[in-house]
C-alpha cells in the first residue's frame, strides 16, 4: 500500500467514524509473501498491521573494500573492531565499549540510543532499570531476552547520558549497519527517537514515526519509546505495548 493510499484510507475511516458513508477502495496488490493483515482482510482489526512508512536502503558494504567493518565476517569480528575503536570522541571517557549482545540467529533486533552508566561499567547493553523493563516488555510478547539481539546506535557512553551527537552517530553507525547485515533479522524494534531517526534516516519525531511499518533494507522497522523514557513517563507504557505487539504480529506472520 502506498503512503497516498494509506492516507486516503485513514481519511475515509475518519469520515466513516464521523457518520459518513462507507467507501470501499479497490484492493491493492500485496508483495509476494506478504501476509494479508490489512483492515478488511478478514483478520480482526486488532491484528491488522499499520500502514507502511519510510524506507531506508543505504548501500551494503563491499566485501572487497578496504574498510575493516565491511570485511567483518561475524558479530564477534564487529565487537573486536568496536573494542579498539577511536573514531569519535566518545572513546575518551568510556570504561567499556558496548557492542551489543544476543544470538547470531536472532529474529528480533532491538536498537537503542547508547550505553548508560551501568552499560559502560559492564560492557552489556540495556542493563539496570531500563534493561529490566526491556526484559519485561520482551517477555510480555513471549520473546525471552536471550532470543533477541540487543544493541545501540553508538557503542560508547555519551558523557552524562547526553544524546549522541551527529558526528558520533555518523562515525559509529557502520558497526550497527554491519551487525544488521550479518543478523538479517525478521523485525527491528527501534527504541527512542535517536534509534528511529538513525534507522530511517529522518528527522521526523518519534510520535510521527510510531504506528507504521517502516523498512530498513527491506526489513520491517517498528518504532517505539525507549524504556528509560517509560520509567520517566509511565503513560507511554500503553502505546509501547501496542507497538511491540505489532512487532510480534510480524514475527508470527
Ligand atoms: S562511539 Fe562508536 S565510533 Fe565512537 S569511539 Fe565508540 S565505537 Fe568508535
Amino acid at each position: 500500500m502506498t503512503n497516498g493510499r494509506a492516507l486516503a484510507k485513514a481519511y475515509l475511516e475518519q469520515q466513516r467514524l464521523l457518520g459518513g458513508d462507507a467507501v470501499i477502495l479497490p484492493t491493492a496488490a500485496l508483495a509476494p509473501g506478504t501476509p494479508d493483515l490489512r483492515p478488511g482482510s478478514g483478520k480482526p482489526a486488532s491484528e491488522a498491521l499499520p500502514p507502511p512508512g519510510l524506507s531506508f536502503d543505504p548501500p551494503s558494504g563491499d566485501l572487497f573494500a578496504a574498510d575493516p567493518v565491511q570485511q567483518a565476517r561475524t558479530l564477534a569480528d564487529v565487537a573486536t573492531l568496536v573494542a579498539d575503536c577511536t573514531k569519535c570522541k566518545l572513546c575518551e571517557a568510556r570504561t567499556n565499549t558496548v557492542p551489543g549482545e544476543g544470538p547470531t540467529d536472532a529474529r528480533l533486533v532491538v536498537v537503542g540510543e547508547g550505553p548508560g552508566r551501568t552499560e559502560d561499567e559492564t560492557g552489556r547493553p540495556f542493563v539496570g532499570k531500563a534493561g529490566e523493563l526491556l526484559t519485561k516488555i520482551l517477555g510480555a510478547i513471549d520473546f525471552p531476552r536471550e532470543q533477541v539481539f540487543i544493541c545501540n546506535v553508538v557503542k560508547c557512553r555519551p558523557p552524562e547520558n547526553r544524546l549522541p551527537q551527529y558526528d558520533e552517530i555518523a562515525a559509529c553507525v557502520p558497526y550497527l549497519f554491519r551487525q544488521i547485515e550479518l543478523l538479517k533479522p525478521t523485525v527491528i524494534l527501534a527504541m527512542g527517537g535517536t534509534a528511529a531517526q538513525t534507522m530511517l534516516n529522518t528527522k521526523q519525531s518519534l510520535g510521527a514515526l510510531r504506528n507504521q511499518v517502516h523498512r530498513f533494507r527491506g526489513i520491517p522497522v517498528i518504532v517505539t519509546y525507549h524504556p528509560a523514557a517509560l520509567l520517566r513517563n509511565p503513560n507511554w507504557k500503553r502505546p509501547t505495548w501496542d507497538d511491540v505487539r505489532i512487532a510480534r504480529r510480524i514475527l508470527d506472520s
